[in-house]
């Protein structure tokens, strides 16, 4: 964990959902929020974890001055980079009793979504392991120092995904069972530095992990989001959910699904502002998800009852 000195646990909302109590901390350093938790309790909760963990945008001073890039250069991969206003974009799963992790720091930081091991990371060949060192167009972004990247491991990484792991262990604990939903997006087109370059993608790709995405859910959400209007493919041009290495492969417990939603369909990709439609949109992403939860999300069984 960071020392004390420069990080803080500081409780600083706490409000009323429903019948939800829900208390929301943030873990913050000296110049700003790392990452924020949200967890509901009382009866309103779901056995749901919501990840964002791309929708942060800050990034600590020192760990820019690290970066070969000017100013311009990293405010254009900040742009393509971030998955803008993710987290307002799945708020109804908080809103209906999800406990919820949104990363405030850039993916530009460290990138919570891969494998800290480079061995077990594909992107990592490209340079975009969990500490990018490569840019979206394969220009060098950071030198390749192996201190650097473990104090950028150590500092970022670590510490929220002991957050994630502590969260998905708390819906367990209390309902035996926990579904993350893993909310991103994407670009319309894609950057070179991505696997797949088809230029016919999705409005909604739905991420999946052969052990830990329910098959009966995979197939639910995909009719759902047809049914209300969206093209979806499965595992493209995105593939996999993501599951803490704690539990994954191991614990059947945790299910996992990604949803990853096509930017353009409600921000402006070149400036990352959101469109006017974007409460629409986000109404019918929340109306074709609820609509394919299995029952025992939609409505869980409380320990005692
Ligand atoms: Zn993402």
């Amino acid at each position: 964990m960071l020392p004390s000195r420069t990080c803080t646990d500081v409780a600083d909302g706490i409000g009323r959902v429903g019948r939800a109590t829900v208390r929301t901390v943030t873990r913050t350093s000296a110049e700003g929020p790392l990452f924020e938790v949200v967890e509901p309790s009382g009866d309103a909760a779901l056995p749901v974890v919501a990840h964002m963990p791309h929708a942060g945008t800050r990034i600590p001073a020192d760990v820019r001055r690290a970066m070969l890039l000017d100013d311009a250069a990293l405010e254009r991969q900040r742009l393509l980079l971030t998955d803008w206003h993710t987290d307002r974009l799945f708020d109804w799963l908080p809103a209906a009793g999800a406990s919820a992790l949104m990363n405030r720091l850039s993916r530009l930081v460290v990138d919570p979504e891969r494998f800290a091991d480079d061995a077990q990371e594909p992107m990592a060949s490209r340079g975009q392991g969990v500490v990018y060192t490569r840019t979206t167009d394969l220009a060098p972004m950071r030198a390749d120092d192996p201190a650097e990247r473990a104090r950028l491991v150590a500092t970022f990484f670590d510490p929220y995904h002991a957050a994630l792991t502590d969260l998905v262990e708390r819906v367990l604990g209390r309902f035996g069972r926990c579904l993350i939903v893993d909310g991103h997006s994407f670009g319309t087109l894609p950057l070179p530095s991505e696997v797949d370059q088809a230029l016919d993608r999705p409005d909604i790709c739905l991420g999946t992990d052969p052990t830990h995405t329910p098959t009966p859910l995979a197939a639910a959400m995909e009719a759902s989001f047809r049914d209300h209007g969206f093209r979806v493919k499965r595992d493209s041009p995105f593939a996999g959910a993501l599951v803490p290495l704690r539990h994954h492969l191991t614990d059947l417990r945790v299910a996992s699904v990604m949803i990853e939603v096509r930017r353009g369909l409600y921000c402006d990709e070149s400036t990352g502002e959101p469109l006017p439609v974007f409460d629409e949109l986000r109404e019918r992403l929340r109306a074709a998800t609820f609509a394919a939860l299995p029952e025992w999300v939609v409505r869980p069984v409380h320990p005692g009852r």
